[in-house]
């Protein structure tokens, strides 16, 4: 009998199969895909914060600034002393799967997990592996196995409550400015979310989350910004940003999208996983130690989680609801007020892509006619 079984070798997976194998508990991580880190649906982007949790050389470039465009041809530009990284999430993936592997974890690829089943002793996992049928046991199942968690499927019955679709590519144009993301609001670029570049040298990410009609309608609209004919790959998929209410049960711990642990203003869950990563292994760990694998016991997970992030993608949920409902008329206020230097300033000091939550209280505060346009939207 496992430890612990880990499905999925996305960041959340191999990192949670990192920790605890190097606390000395047996990890088995079964990975559907014949190779970690593929296929890319990513931009990237993620805070210093993930790269002093795993040491990576997929860095490709590093951002200071964002300019945000607003209906109506108004922009704003936020600089930050602090570096935001974009990385090449392919090497990223396969770097913090090496560390588990390092750690002792034993990976196995093209290995795609069919069922999972409770009964009094544990877990039992049935796999295809290479195409054939095999079963492993554990006391406890992780779930890493993203947005369509099969773990999620057969033991939590529950989806992430709001999802939004993606669409991104590779576009062979170099950004004049590579210091800065960009960011488009209104209902051109998305219904609900944003279009957005990220610039990493000689190619650049374009792309569009929406959350009410297709991203790539309103894709279109964003890449005829950009000179045409040079996209050289497309990729996409659908990002959870709301988590589901349980996320642990008997044996069993939802971590990373596939709980829905994601930042719901932006949509990145590269952090919020690996946060949740090391919750799941801590609370596992203290599971597996005192040999009681309950709900009740493992509700100290979701207690761990919360309390580190749960405040900050409660409100940023709130937040994100309010802002990406507005109409452009009452966007075009919003950036009325956004684009006063003092709150320019305001946004260098304060913003930080992982703890939104800081610059809208200090906006609100500083702005109390925010709160009605947000409630009314207009
Ligand atoms: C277009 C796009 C752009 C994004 N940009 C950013 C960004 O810039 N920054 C950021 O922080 N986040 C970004 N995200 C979100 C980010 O990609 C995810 O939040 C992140 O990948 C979550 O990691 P995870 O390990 O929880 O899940 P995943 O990365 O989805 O990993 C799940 C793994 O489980 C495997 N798996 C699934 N089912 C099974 C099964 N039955 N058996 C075995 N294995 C299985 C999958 O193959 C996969 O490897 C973006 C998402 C999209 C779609």
């Amino acid at each position: 009998m496992l430890d612990v079984i880990v499905v999925g070798a996305g960041p959340s997976g191999s990192y949670a199969s990192h920790l605890l194998s190097k606390s000395g508990f047996s990890v088995l991580n079964l990975e559907e895909h014949k190779e970690v880190g593929k296929p890319v649906e990513c931009t990237g982007l993620v805070s210093q914060r993930v790269f002093s949790m795993v040491k990576s050389g997929s860095r490709v470039n590093d951002v200071t600034g964002a300019t945000v465009y607003f209906p109506g041809g108004g922009s704003i530009h936020v600089e930050k002393t602090e570096k935001t990284i974009v990385m090449d999430r392919d090497s990223f993936d396969k770097d913090v799967s090496a560390m588990a592997i390092s750690s002792g974890a034993d990976l196995k690829i093209n290995a795609r997990v069919i069922a999972v089943k409770k009964d009094s002793k544990g877990i039992d996992v049935t796999y295809r592996e290479n195409g054939e049928r095999k079963n492993a046991r554990s006391h406890i199942i992780i779930g890493a196995d993203g947005i369509n968690s099969r773990v999620r499927k057969e033991l939590f019955q529950e989806r992430p409550g709001r999802i939004v679709s993606a669409y991104q590519v590779d576009s062979a144009h170099r950004m004049e400015d590579q210091d800065s993301v960009e960011v488009y609001l209104g209902s051109e670029y998305s219904s609900g979310f944003f279009g957005w570049t990220a610039p990493s040298g000689n190619i650049t990410r374009i792309g569009v989350a929406s959350y009410r009609s297709a991203a790539i309608k309103h894709f279109l609209r964003l890449n005829s910004r950009f000179p045409p004919n040079k996209i050289i790959g497309i990729n996409g998929g659908s990002i959870p940003i709301s988590h589901v209410k349980r996320t642990y049960s008997d044996n069993a711990i939802l971590v990373g999208d596939a709980a829905g642990i994601v930042k719901p203003l932006s949509g990145g869950g590269i952090y919020t996983g690996m946060v949740s990563a090391s919750h799941a292994a801590r609370a596992s760990i203290e599971s597996l130690e005192s040999e009681d694998h309950s709900s009740r016991f493992l509700s100290r997970y979701e207690k761990y989680w919360k309390s580190d992030i749960g405040m900050e993608l409660a409100i940023d949920g709130i937040v994100q609801r309010y802002l990406f409902s507005m109409r452009d008329s009452a966007l075009r206020n919003i950036y009325d007020i956004l684009s006063k230097p003092s709150n320019i300033s305001l946004i260098n000091r304060l913003g930080d892509i992982d703890y939104p939550s800081r610059i809208v209280f200090a906006m609100l505060i500083r702005n109390p006619s925010l709160v009605g346009h947000l409630l009314l939207r207009r």
